[in-house]
């Protein structure tokens, strides 16, 4: 058997999307920016598709801008917002994904920003408080904190944060692409500067995403040499990538409710056939409350064994594709990032489960059958 549960790195493209995608890799191929009807016929559909995008989330299509992903989008937040707005200083968590992290701690490295930490507790969880104490510093601040982490599923309450923000003057830039297809976003009511999506992690296209830019806030230009996306991104735009997007992003939204339900069910299913077949089995984060964390990823915390090491490969055998992360004990590997944050315990083996609507539960009891044979071949 075959299975994939790697949902949260990327996900299997909906044939619906490839079947909206394909006249623009075939007959449709003119350069939209091509002032004849080749041309113009390419520039609708990208005009419909920003319109499709801005309307499921709320929003005026002027505030949608393309990118290649999330990726670039989260660095165009960031780096424009600091160079073109005098930000001294940026708030943001340790647990972030790297296209955040890294690109804070290159800017605090070149002595563009000071970089603090809110501080988290032991599962994950940011201290409100604290991030409120940062704020009140009075200093120019970018507060940057995602939506839904995407090793341990826990959610941040960014309603609360823009709030925070909004009260201390300060910019806020939200990585939402775990949640981007799985949670609706109103963008009416969520108080954010910016948030951002990719495609491919809700079954559309990789190599596409987008930008929301808060109408209020102007930056220049990301990147420069061509006057796409209202001269704020040159480059000839990825036409198939951005029809499939907004299909994309049209079937998450129709669907969401009743693939929420169905996927819970997948994962409280992997819960409970975990913690009857796997004795001393654990969760990282907030992953194992289904109801309020990201339900599309199970982190699993596997007991002190000497499988560990070769989880991922074991399951791999299987056919079973998963994802790791290790709290950084050996020198060679340098870990997850996320995971070393939390107060667990190093010994203990780590699995990212992540789901999707093509998962099945016949899929879930194989993987834990699996997973505990695995264990239990060598528990210490
Ligand atoms: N942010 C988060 C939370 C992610 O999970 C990912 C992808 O793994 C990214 C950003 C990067 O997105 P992309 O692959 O579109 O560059």
């Amino acid at each position: 058997m075959k299975v994939y549960l790697d949902n949260a790195a990327t996900t299997a493209i909906d044939p619906v999307v490839f079947e909206a995608m394909k006249p623009y890799l075939l007959e449709e191929f003119g350069n939209p920016s091509s002032i004849h009807s080749h041309g113009r016929r390419v520039r609708s559909a990208i005009e419909r598709s920003r319109k499709t995008v801005a309307e499921l989330l709320n929003t005026s299509p002027s505030e949608i801008f393309f990118t290649s992903g999330g990726t670039e989008a989260d660095n165009m937040a960031i780096r424009c917002t600091i160079d073109d707005h005098g930000i001294k200083r940026v708030i943001s968590s340790k647990i972030e994904h790297h296209a955040v992290s890294h690109t804070v701690e290159e800017l605090a490295k070149e002595g563009k920003i000071q970089l603090d930490h809110v501080n988290l507790d032991g599962e994950g969880v940011i201290d409100m408080d604290h991030l409120e104490s940062l704020l009140k510093s009075g200093e120019k601040t970018l507060v940057s904190i995602m939506h839904a982490n995407n090793e341990i599923a826990n959610i941040n309450d960014i309603e609360k944060i823009g709030e925070l923000c909004e009260e201390y003057g300060a910019k806020f830039h939200s990585d939402t692409v775990q949640t981007m297809g799985h949670f609706k976003h109103d963008l009416q009511s969520l108080k954010t500067h910016f948030i951002v999506g990719s495609a491919h992690k809700f079954h559309g296209p990789k190599g596409v995403g987008f930008l929301y830019l808060n109408n209020n806030l102007k930056i220049n230009p990301y990147v420069t040499g061509g006057a796409q996306e209202r001269n704020m991104r040159g480059g000839t735009e990825n036409v198939y990538g951005i029809v499939g997007m907004a299909k994309a992003l049209e079937i998450a939204y129709s669907e969401m409710g009743e693939h929420a339900t169905y996927i819970k069910s997948l994962k409280s299913r992997m819960i409970d056939r975990l913690k009857e077949l796997v004795p001393g089995v654990q969760f990282n984060g907030q992953s194992a409350d289904v109801e309020n964390s990201l339900y599309t990823v199970l982190s699993v915390c596997t007991p002190p064994s000497d499988s560990n090491d070769m989880m991922l490969f074991n399951l791999d055998i299987n056919g079973i594709s998963a994802s790791g992360g290790s709290a950084c004990s050996s020198g060679s590997d340098i870990g997850s990032h996320v995971l070393a944050e939390l107060d667990r315990d190093p010994q203990r083996g780590a699995v990212r489960f992540s789901f999707s609507k093509f998962n099945t539960p016949e899929e879930i009891d194989y993987t834990v059958e699996r997973l505990a044979e695995i264990v239990g071949e060598t528990v210490s």
